[in-house]
């Protein structure tokens, strides 16, 4: 049967993890057509962190001034705070990190944007790269074959049905999936945790803040559980309540006027003047589980579709956009003529990452909940770590040395599966950061001796039209190393190389020269790309 369109790749979902896998693909030549239910990006702030290693994906992409530019009110603030009230005693303070501790592992910090913000942000981006974006428009069913996926799409005003083709599908469709449900993925975890809602008021809190810079002020007392969020700093705010469905509790009993009383409850003012915005009331859960599969044939699941955790540690955001990203580059050399088994590597090592975060986010909501036993803590992961440390143990990789699922990042391996290390360097007199090097294509780094590294790296790529990037680094070489340490941050002698995969991951590591680079170059590419590099891939950029 003919179709009304064929898309290379289908992404259905336009939350944080389909717009990201958008402009990811984008950034890759692919051509996608992203479908969203809703007619329009987030209203509420949802996610107001994404973590140092998402925004270093989203500097890649060339977008980490835009999404500085547009950081959130509170972005300066520091503390995490646990009070009865918040006029009241502070019970616990959790400080933040410091863009000064990060400085040294990597040129991004935390980007504190709300979610309705870089929704849009990266909306616009996908459109200007050529991303077909069609909002009010639900996937409603789907099939799929060994040659494609064929989903029938339903548009919202007009509610006109149309079939669509794709070679691919990102399944992005959030928590309550419909694509996941489609294909009988079952998952794991602890599930529902706790039911909130949220709302949107305006009040004078400055006396009861005492000029603290909060990110959120975790309320715990007999009358009210919740979590204040300021938008602007100090009159504007979200509350975040929990209710209890299994005592028949519903989130439509939330009126304005209980809403109100229980701000008064949580900031501990009787009396405290309240304008509440109730139209923007919105239930939501807490929940921690992941999928059992990230792909079933053609489709993967990506984000929430794939897993939810407690927001604690702010994890979740992050996670969906780096799926995404490990996603674009294997489906665009998919795309390309590389063997698509090379897509099995999401799975492998997107699975192990998500089941980290859930455990992590989960441990920090134990202490968050009050259950802070001591087996607890001693398990926590600092954010550092969580940001930058954990590694890939399987996957599109030429796995050498011994490592664990984390390492420190302050002391990193540089070794296969673990996140190349950021250096400043120089090219052309510029100052770079080796990560600028990693965004569309593979790259060899080679130490100040390492040519015939370089020349094999450029010949693989002459041959087989695979983008791939070669610098020596060092005296005479392509990039200055100004305080001489790449050779040992990245663990190789002066004859050595790595090469890293576009998404800044080391693919592979030799410590020092070879007798014969080039053929051991064409056997690393036929690891990690599971075809010969006899084969000539299409070039799309
Ligand atoms: C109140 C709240 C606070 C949060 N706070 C944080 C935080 O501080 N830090 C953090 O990291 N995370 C936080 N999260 C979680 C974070 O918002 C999610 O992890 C993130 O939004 C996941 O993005 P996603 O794109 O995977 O899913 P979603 O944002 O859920 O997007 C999925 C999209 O798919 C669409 N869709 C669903 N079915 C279909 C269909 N059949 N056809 C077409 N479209 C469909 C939906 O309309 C939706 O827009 C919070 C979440 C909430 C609700």
């Amino acid at each position: 049967m003919p179709h009304d369109e064929e898309i290379p790749v289908l992404i259905v979902g336009g939350g944080l993890t389909g717009l990201s896998a958008a402009v990811f693909l984008a950034w890759q030549g692919v051509p996608s057509l992203l479908i969203e239910r809703h007619a329009a990006t987030s209203l509420h702030p949802k996610a107001r962190a994404i973590n140092p290693r998402s925004t270093e994906l989203l500097r890649s992409v060339g977008m980490e001034e835009e999404v500085l530019k547009n950081r959130s009110a509170i972005a300066d603030n520091t503390d995490l705070v646990h009070v009865e009230t918040l006029a009241g005693q502070e019970r616990a303070r959790m400080p933040r990190s410091t863009q000064e501790d990060i400085s040294s592992l990597s040129p991004c910090g935390w980007s504190l944007i709300d979610q309705n913000r870089l929704e849009p942000l990266l909306r616009d981006r996908a459109e200007r790269s050529g991303c077909m974006v069609r909002f009010d428009n639900e996937l409603i069913s789907l099939s799929q074959d060994e040659n494609g996926v064929t989903a029938q799409i339903r548009e919202g005003e007009s509610g006109q049905r149309r079939s669509v083709r794709a070679q691919y599908m990102i399944a992005a469709d959030g928590s309550r999936s419909q694509v996941r449900e489609l294909l009988g993925v079952t998952r794991q975890g602890p599930g529902t945790l706790s039911h909130l809602v949220s709302f949107f008021f305006k009040a004078d809190l400055r006396p009861a803040l005492r000029g603290r810079k909060m990110i959120a002020c975790y309320v715990n007392n007999p009358n009210v559980v919740g979590t204040f969020m300021s938008l602007d700093g100090d009159m504007r705010w979200v509350f975040n309540v929990s209710y209890h469905p299994e005592k028949g509790e519903k989130a439509e009993e939330f009126t304005p006027e209980r809403c109100a009383r229980l701000v008064r409850l949580g900031v501990g003012v009787e009396e405290l003047p309240v304008e509440i915005e109730s139209t923007r009331l919105l239930p939501w859960e807490i929940a921690a589980w992941c999928v059992d599969k990230l792909r079933v044939g053609r489709v993967f699941l990506a984000g929430d579709a794939a897993h939810v955790m407690p927001p604690t540690g702010a994890f979740g955001a992050s996670t969906g956009i780096q799926d995404a990203h490990n996603l674009a580059w294997k489906l665009a050399l998919a795309l390309r003529g590389a063997d698509p088994s090379i897509l099995d590597s999401y799975e492998a090592e997107r699975g192990p990452v998500a089941s980290l975060m859930v455990e992590q986010s989960m441990l920090r909501f134990d202490v968050r909940e009050g259950r802070a036993l001591a087996d607890v803590t001693a398990k926590m992961l600092d954010e550092l770590t969580m940001a930058f440390g954990y590694r890939y143990q399987d996957g599109s990789l030429v796995l050498s040395g011994e490592s664990g699922p984390v390492e420190d990042p302050r002391s990193p391996s540089a070794l296969p599966g673990s996140r190349a290390p950021h250096l400043p360097l120089q090219m052309n007199g510029q100052a770079i950061s080796t990560l600028d090097l990693f965004s569309r294509s593979f790259v060899l780094l080679a130490g100040p001796h390492g040519q015939s590294w370089a020349d094999a790296a450029r010949a693989v790529a002459a041959e087989t039209g695979l983008a791939l990037d070669a610098y020596r680094v060092g005296p005479g070489g392509d990039l200055a190393d100004p305080e001489n340490r790449w050779c040992d941050r990245y663990g190789v002698t002066e004859s050595g190389a790595v090469l890293v995969r576009p998404d800044g991951f080391i693919a592979w590591r030799a410590e020092e020269g070879a007798q014969a680079p080039r053929g051991v170059l064409d056997q690393v590419m036929r690891q990690l790309l599971k075809s010969s590099t006899q084969g000539h891939l299409a070039r799309t950029n």
